[in-house]
This record gives structure tokens, sequence and C-alpha cells, in this order.
């Protein structure tokens, strides 16, 4: 018997423009992007939606939406438009806007310094977002746990919390001027902890403040993402220790210490990229 592979939809490039620019801190930068493209914008109502934007060497003076299977055959690869993931913080299907957060990490990278210096009017090429993750009532608490990088995922949860929502948020920021405001239900408290500065695998302290947390063994929803070798340790005491059931947690790795985003993608596929090691086996 011969098995057929069904051929995936194929989901349409939304391109869109840069409509507004704000500083949300010291290190987060709000883009506002909309226009025509929104169109082709499928929406995936969870807190955690996130897009892969196609960023393309500006000298190739490439237009977007870009026909990638052209452009594999033309370019040479260090040439080839190159991915990066993104939360949208906000979708407003009514304005055919969405917003991103961007940390400002310095000079390294693609899309922290682009973000930090996108004009009105320059264009964006994304895929329509995944996720999976929305606060559930049925759990009796929420521990929600991140750096920078999840914080545009967090806030957006806070809106999707209902009021009777009970729990802890822990934020770990270089410092006080990395805050942003988050108007959280009366049960759950926002715990911000502070490297003094840019995260190095030295000064994070994510892991030890949630380790040494009181405990309750009400059910609990997790959402944990962040610095990859920092959830590598919150999944060892979350799921080995604690006993959080797998399908109770959102926990992933959304960037490495020392790696482009395409090494770490690439990474996923042998053991030190790995979170859940059974699952990637599997
Ligand atoms: C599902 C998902 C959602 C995400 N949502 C967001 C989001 O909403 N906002 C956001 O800012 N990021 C988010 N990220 C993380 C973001 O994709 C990475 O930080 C990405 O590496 C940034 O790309 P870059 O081109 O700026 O840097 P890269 O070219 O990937 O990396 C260059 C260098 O910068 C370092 N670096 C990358 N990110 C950081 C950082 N945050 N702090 C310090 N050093 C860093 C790398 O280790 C590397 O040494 C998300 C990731 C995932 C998987």
């Amino acid at each position: 018997m011969t098995t057929q592979r069904l051929a995936r939809p194929v989901r349409p490039q939304i391109v869109l423009e840069v409509l507004a620019t704000e500083m949300l801190s010291e290190h987060m930068i709000r883009l506002t992007f909309g226009g025509p493209g929104f169109e082709n914008f499928q929406d995936k109502p969870v807190s955690d939606r996130y897009v892969k934007i196609l960023f393309a060497k500006p000298e190739l003076g490439l237009i977007p939406p870009y026909d990638l299977d052209a452009l594999r055959e033309q370019l040479a690869p260090e040439d080839f438009p190159v991915r990066r993931t993104y939360t949208l913080h906000h979708v407003d299907l009514e304005a055919g806007t969405v917003q991103i957060d961007f940390v400002v990490h310095g000079d390294e990278g693609i899309a922290g310094p682009w973000a930090l210096n996108a004009k009105i009017g320059d264009q964006i090429c994304f895929n329509s977002p995944g996720g999976l993750y929305t606060p559930n009532p049925e759990f009796a608490r929420h521990l929600l746990i991140g750096d920078e990088t999840a914080l545009p995922a967090i806030s957006a949860a806070v809106l999707d919390m209902t009021p009777e929502m009970v729990g802890d948020i822990y934020l770990e920021v270089g410092g006080p001027e990395d805050h942003v405001t988050l108007d959280v239900p009366e049960g759950i408290t926002v715990h911000w902890l502070h490297r003094g500065g840019p995260f190095t695998p030295e000064n994070t302290r994510l892991e030890s403040v949630v380790r040494a947390a009181p405990w309750s063994d009400d059910s609990v929803q997790v959402f944990a993402h962040g610095e990859r070798e920092t959830m590598k340790t919150l999944r060892a005491y979350l799921h080995g220790e604690r006993k959080v059931d797998r399908k109770a947690m959102s926990l992933s790795a959304y960037w490495a210490f020392g790696r482009a985003e395409d090494e770490f993608q690439a990474e996923k596929k042998s053991p030190i990229g790995q979170i859940f090691p059974e699952v990637a086996n599997a």
C-alpha cells in the first residue's frame, strides 16, 4: 500500500507597512503594522500568536512577498531571506493592524536592529500566525515565567485572563527601566526580577527564584518561555520535580545565548537544542 503525503495548503505571505513606532521601555520598541496586505491575514485567536518574519538583505533590493522557491534557485544560501520569530502582541481585526514588541538587544542580529531603525512606511513580510496558549479558567492557578522576549506574549495573556484567575507572573528584565504596565487580575501577583544588565548565563536568576517560591499542588497551567538554558532548568524543575503535566505546560526556548535564530532553530534537531527530548525523539 502506498501512503500519499497530503500537500500543506500554502499560506500567503502578509506584507504590511510600519504605521507607528513607540519606545515602550528602555529595551523594547513597539511597531504597529497595517495596510492593504492585511486582507491576507488569517487570525489564530490564542494569546501567544507568533509569526515568522522574513528579512531580505536590503542591498539585494527584493520586494515582498518573496517567491522563496525561485529565490532558492537564484540566490547563494547566505543571501536567502532569513526568518525571525515574533509574537503578535495585539491584533486589531477591525482596524487591520498588528503590533509587535521587539527587544532591543544591541547591534547584533537582524530583527532587533531593524526594529530600532524602522521608519513609517517600511515593509515587513510574514505568514499567518501559529500559537497554542491561552489562560484556561479550568486551572486552579496560573504560572507565567519569562524574560523580555516572552513579555509581549505574557502581556497579551494578561488581557485574556478572567477576573477570578489566580497565580504568579515572574518576569526577568535588565532593570526597572524595562518594566511595562501589566493590568493583572487581583489574584495574580507580578514579580519583576532584575539582572542588572543584559542577559548572561551568570546573572539570570529566573529559575532559582521560581524554584525558591512556595509551591501548591493545586492544578496549574504553565506558560514559560525565554532563553534556552534557563528553559531547560525550568523544565527539569516544573515537569521533572513538580510533575506538572506536559499538557498543562507551554514551555519552550524563544532564543539562545550566543546563537542567531537560524543556528538556534537548526539545533532543535540535536540534544543541545531540545527542551523536551522525549517529544523531539518521538
Ligand atoms: C514563538 C516565539 C516568539 C517570540 N516573540 C518575541 C517577541 O515578541 N519579541 C522579541 O523581542 N523576541 C521574541 N522572540 C525571540 C526572538 O525571535 C529572538 O530573540 C531572535 O533571536 C531575535 O532575532 P535578531 O535577528 O534580533 O537576533 P539574532 O540574529 O537571532 O541573534 C544575534 C545575537 O543576539 C542574541 N540575541 C537574540 N535575541 C536576544 C535577546 N532577546 N536578548 C539578548 N540577546 C539576544 C543572540 O543570542 C545572538 O548572539 C520570540 C521567539 C519565539 C520562538
